[in-house]
């Protein structure tokens, strides 16, 4: 028996195999570092871990209206009114198993055969996959490291055909870590404000930014921008909830209502006890994620001053989220013990098998040459993880 073409060609994502690896070699006793995790390593705050506990003495276990409870629907829109200063109606919020649930279902919405779909590379591993599922072309369109990974107006302009039906924007970036600043996005909307493109805008480490980079959502630019913008959030990351699995989208009724349609004939409603500890998340004191953003910066300045100086490697330095993103091309076209590296692959595995240390290839955001490390990870661990790297470079011929 074939299985559907659509999944013929479908690849698992990388960066959570990649993890699973690098767990089971460290649970089979050896000692890998792994720094390609995509979830913080804090715990999920306390308050927000006893709101599920009541939820569940409470008896609050059945099925919930399929796009989560009006609850939730009005804390996420309170949010939004606080955070980006946009007005949503409850018919506007979709709550969904993970922000990824919710790029799932937009596309399954919005696309179909014949759609081209924008996606600026370095570009998170699952959205090409995502808009391919929906039987839509990826469009991707390379950023440069000395334009800091950001894509410019003039490369949307020279890629929208008229088959293009979306772009999506990712800001802070998951892998590079930029932040698009609100002039930036406003220059893009103005090579779009003419057509009919959506924006499909992944604001979900909106909280995790540094160096007071303001995060800013390109749905607050104005009216008719917020009109074209789908907005996807989460507490995935801000609130360490990666295990929880809720994600949020807010746009257009429309969309949103074909959205829900979907979600109910496919997973109905996200956990009814995530969904309450999700209003106490965004509702209750925010004190946790405070201090996480401060241990992480701390992280990402010690990363980024070990990086640059470390032989053929070089390190933009990354306002947001918790990756960075160096070039390792001088690490290119040489040898390990007679291994030739050819590859930011090819150096990953190497650092996997020899140096004990799980980082994410490049390619795997479609840009080859770099690799992504996550911050996501104790000083301690981070500590060890580049002193092998480092070491291991020493090593090249
Ligand atoms: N978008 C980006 C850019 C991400 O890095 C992730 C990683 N988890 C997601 C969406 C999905 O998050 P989740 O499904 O856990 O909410
Ligand atoms: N988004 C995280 C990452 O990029 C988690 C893994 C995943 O969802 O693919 O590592």
């Amino acid at each position: 028996m074939k299985l559907a073409r659509r999944v013929r060609g479908l690849k698992p994502s990388p960066t959570l195999s990649l993890t699973a690896k690098a767990k089971a070699l460290k649970a089979s006793g050896r000692d890998v570092v792994d720094l390609c995790a995509g979830e913080p390593d804090f715990e999920t705050p306390d308050n927000v871990k006893r709101a599920g506990i009541k939820a569940i003495e409470e008896g609050f276990t059945r099925y919930t209206p399929v796009g989560g409870i009006d609850e939730l629907k009005d804390a996420i829109i309170e949010k939004l009114k606080r955070d980006n200063g946009l007005e949503y109606s409850r018919e506007e919020i979709i709550v969904s198993c993970g922000a990824k649930h919710v790029l799932y279902n937009i596309a399954q919405a919005l696309f179909e055969e014949g759609d081209e779909v924008i996606i600026p590379a370095p570009y998170w591993v699952s959205y090409p996959e995502i808009v391919a599922l929906a039987g839509a072309e990826p469009v991707i369109l390379p950023t440069l490291e000395d334009e800091g990974f950001k894509v410019t107006p003039q490369e949307i302009k020279g890629a929208i055909t008229e088959r293009t039906k979306a772009i999506i924007i990712n800001s802070p970036s998951n892998p590079t870590g930029i932040v698009y600043t609100e002039e930036e996005l406003s220059a893009i909307y103005d090579v779009i404000r003419d057509t009919d493109i959506v924006v499909i805008s992944d604001e979900i480490y909106e909280k995790l930014t540094y160096d007071s980079h303001e995060f800013f959502s390109f749905a607050s630019l104005c009216e008719d921008a917020k009109e074209r913008t789908i907005v996807v959030n989460g507490l995935s990351k801000s609130h360490s909830m990666t295990g929880w699995r809720i994600g949020y989208g807010a746009g257009r009724k429309e969309w949103i209502k074909a959205m829900i349609n979907i979600q109910s004939q496919s997973t109905s409603n996200p956990s009814s006890i995530a969904q309450k500890a999700a209003v106490e998340a965004l509702k209750g004191p925010q004190d946790a994620l405070e201090r996480m953003v401060e241990e992480f910066d701390r992280r990402r300045r010690y990363i980024l001053e070990r990086l640059n100086s470390m032989d053929g490697v070089r390190c933009t330095t990354p306002r947001g989220a918790f990756y960075v993103f160096p070039s390792v091309r001088g690490a290119i076209g040489r040898t390990y013990r007679d291994r030739m590296i050819n590859s930011s692959k090819d150096l990953a595995e190497l650092l996997l098998e020899e140096a004990m240390v799980a980082v994410v290839p490049g390619e795997a955001f479609g840009a080859d040459g770099y690799i992504r490390i996550s911050y996501a990870t104790g000083m301690e661990d981070l500590k060890k993880g580049l002193d092998r790297i480092e070491n291991f470079l020493n090593h090249l011929e």
